[in-house]
């Protein structure tokens, strides 16, 4: 690359749900600017983090899965922000699991093969594949399904190969200047960040039990005696939801506030004083203006 030649564009992770590309995202920043969790479809926002190197920038589209299901308003938004982010961005990455290949697989690449863009192939979880000798075969057998411009095994888990992937994508960016300043690493608001330390940590506490639809607000954001007062507002749908998420004798919101505060003080490196209420809001999932409220173009 020739020395003077700058290079900046938009890269968007493409792939079905739980292929890793959070992972993926939270390993190439170097900081978590999107949350994972062992459930599929956390992530609900298009969240930019941006990778900087040398005489490169790199801003990355995190999207959600694309749902084959359409039904609820909510799932409709989800897809509109993944088609978008693929529409928008300059490199995409296709992620996927060397151990699983199914059908959502096959549609991500689907939409790849029509995009018409620059593609690298990502293979994540190879830290799975046992033996190891299986993972040529399969390495093979993936790159012949498009022409790629590189095929990538990673573990996005464990960091292996993640610093090559960073060498692959820069000569493959367009030329341009750094859209974003050297030392930003998302232009998500820190509220938003914060609301999202506080939704992965109710996916972690609740698991299984987390409801569907749940959403959570920051609503207070004060100075108050030499620390910051964080109110933050979960909302749910029904009466019965508020009292899982508050838990017997409101533990399991003691839990979720304990480690969020947690995060929420690494994240902005000062003492943060957090509030969480629950409160419950009819059917949002499907109330358009709500949606819209949280961030969300449902139309
Ligand atoms: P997304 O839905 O594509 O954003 O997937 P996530 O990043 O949320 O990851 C889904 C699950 O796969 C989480 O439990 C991750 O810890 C796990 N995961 C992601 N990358 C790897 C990897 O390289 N190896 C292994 N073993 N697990 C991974
Ligand atoms: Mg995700």
């Amino acid at each position: 690359m020739n020395e003077a030649t700058h290079r900046c564009g938009y890269v968007a992770l493409i792939g079905r749900p739980n292929v890793g590309k959070s992972t993926l995202l939270n390993a190439l920043v170097g900081q978590k600017v999107s949350i994972t969790s062992p459930k599929p479809q956390t992530t609900r926002h298009r969240i930019v983090g941006i990778l900087g190197g040398p005489g490169f920038q790199a801003v990355f589209l995190d999207t959600p899965g694309l749902h084959a299901r359409q039904h609820r308003g909510l799932n409709r938004a989800m897809n509109r922000a993944a088609l978008g982010s693929l529409a928008e961005a300059d490199l995409l990455l296709l992620v996927v699991d060397a151990t699983r290949w199914t059908q959502e697989d096959e549609a991500a690449l689907e939409r790849v093969r029509q995009s018409e863009k620059p593609v690298v192939l990502i293979v994540n979880k190879c830290d799975k594949v046992k033996p190891r000798e299986k993972l040529l075969p399969t390495l093979e057998r993936l790159s012949a399904l498009h022409a790629f411009d590189a095929v990538v095994p990673l573990s996005a888990l464990k960091g292996d190969n993640v610093e090559r992937l960073k060498d692959v994508i820069a000569p493959l960016l367009p030329e341009g200047e750094a859209i974003y300043a050297e030392d930003q690493v998302t232009d998500r608001s820190v509220r938003f960040l914060a609301a999202e330390i506080v939704r992965e940590k109710l996916t972690r506490v609740l698991q299984e039990e987390l409801p569907y639809g749940i959403s959570v607000e920051i609503e207070r954001w004060e100075e108050e005696d030499n620390r910051l007062l964080v109110g933050a507002v979960i909302w749910v749908e029904r009466e019965g939801q508020r009292k899982i998420v508050i838990g017997e004798g409101g533990q399991r919101l003691k839990e979720v506030g304990q480690a969020a505060r947690l995060d929420i003080n690494d994240m902005l490196e000062r003492r943060v004083h957090l509030e969480l209420w629950v409160k419950v809001r009819e059917n949002w999932a499907d109330n358009e203006a709500a949606l819209r409220q949280f961030g969300y173009d449902p139309s």
